[in-house]
């Protein structure tokens, strides 16, 4: 008899931006010149100033495990950095730092979540949310915030999705994948209605630094003072500071969370990488100037990404107020002979704009909205310009 998996192997399907990212790069081992827009990743190096941290760490034996919630250093320098800049008093010991910000949220989902709990999830929304809450046991309760409410959860909508068995609010501003960016008012909004209610929110604000066009990042922890007993923040140096591989996240959390999440991480990962952390330790208390640098890039790439689209026939797309995706509405394509093939999903769009032009997005399905294709520009101008000839061909 085959070792049968456990019942939990249903719940979860493999990550669709890493799938999208892995049939790209099986293409262009095969020869073929991919165009790919698929991850939502920095292409720029890490900077040289956190690769040279972590040499010194390397060098100066930094290499044994660290304690399971992170190196004190590093826990410090975050209870400093939401005190001070982003105006949340916290303590080192409210802080985890893991394997990336999905570990984060993962064990932060494992530390309040279990079965016969409701977790609010407005989409569209990263592809990892609703997966992850079904693995703690917990349902995803999945509420759509359609392109004509610009991708936004109203007070109302979050106060109708609320039972008693509601235990959590997922919210993600700037978001992925849309790019949208809540204003201050819109969030207080929220955090109100939160309030009137006994759910608690995680807030993954991962793309806090990365807003365009005078758009501001709010911490939504500081709204209201009740809620940062009841809210779980979310980043890391992933997407800021070009880390992706690095595999440092962060939570701030109220106190019993952040023990469980390093108790957790004791008996799970012992701890995040020793080195990375050294290296995140300089990004954050570092010189900044390569993120103001990386900054301006995207900023000229979402311009340029955002005159194309308006170029290619019957495609939509909200400007992002921040990260790095354009949410392109595809829908009036679907239907048409696309590629020798009828088109008519998100899903059979990618897969059919993947195989006959080459240009590698992610379907809108996999962010829980249909319509839609995901572009990402993390990606270097060429490769945009590229891009947007073959789309501009594939749709024409
Ligand atoms: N949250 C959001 C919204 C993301 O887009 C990502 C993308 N990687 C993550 C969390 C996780 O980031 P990482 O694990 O690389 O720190
Ligand atoms: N968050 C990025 C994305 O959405 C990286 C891939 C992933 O972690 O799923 O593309």
């Amino acid at each position: 008899m085959p070792l049968a998996l456990a019942e939990r192997s249903n719940l979860i399907a493999p990550s669709a931006t890493l799938m999208m990212a892995a049939e790209a790069k099986r293409l262009k081992a095969e020869g073929i010149a991919v165009l790919d827009f698929a991850l939502g990743e920095p292409d720029f190096p890490t900077p040289d100033n956190i690769q040279e941290a972590a040499r010194r760490a390397m060098q100066s034996g930094q290499t044994h495990y660290t304690p399971p919630a992170g190196i004190p250093e590093l826990r410090q320098a975050l209870a400093d950095l939401y005190t001070k800049r982003h105006g949340l008093p916290t303590q080192a010991a409210q802080t985890v730092i893991s394997n990336g910000a999905k570990h984060s949220i993962h064990n932060a989902l494992m530390a309040v979540c279990g079965p016969g709990d409701e977790v609010i999830i407005p989409a569209p929304y990263w592809v990892s949310y609703s997966d992850l809450v079904k693995l703690t046991g917990a349902t995803p309760i999945i509420i759509e915030t359609p392109e004509s409410s610009g991708f936004k959860l109203t007070p109302e909508q979050f106060s109708a999705a609320v039972t008693p068995r509601s235990k959590l609010l997922m919210i993600n501003s700037p978001s992925n994948p849309t790019g949208v960016v809540y204003s201050r008012g819109e969030l207080e909004a929220l955090a109100d209605a939160v309030l009137k209610t006994q759910v608690g929110v995680l807030s993954d604000e991962i793309y806090e630094q990365l807003t365009y066009n005078g758009e501001q990042p709010t911490c939504f922890a500081t709204l209201r003072p009740a809620l940062a007993e009841r809210t779980i923040t979310i980043s890391g140096v992933s997407k800021t500071y070009a880390m992706t591989g690095w595999r440092i996240g962060w939570a701030i959390a109220p106190l019993a969370v952040a023990k469980f999440m390093g108790d957790l991480q004791s008996q799970e990962t012992s701890n995040p990488c020793s080195v990375s952390q050294w290296a995140a330790l300089e990004a954050i208390n570092g010189p900044q100037d390569s993120v103001v640098a990386m900054k301006e890039q995207f900023t000229k790439r979402r311009a340029y990404v955002l005159e194309r689209i308006a170029a290619l026939p019957n495609v939509t797309c909200i400007p992002p107020g921040g990260a790095f995706y354009a949410f392109m509405n595809v829908s009036a394509h679907f239907g048409r002979t696309l590629g020798g093939k009828v088109v008519t999903n998100s899903t059979e769009f990618c897969l059919t704009a993947l195989a006959s032009a080459h240009v590698a997005l992610v379907m809108g399905a996999a962010f829980g909205a249909e319509g839609y294709a995901r572009l990402s520009f993390a990606t270097d101008m060429r490769t945009l310009e590229k891009g947007f000839d073959a789309l501009e061909r594939f749709l024409g």
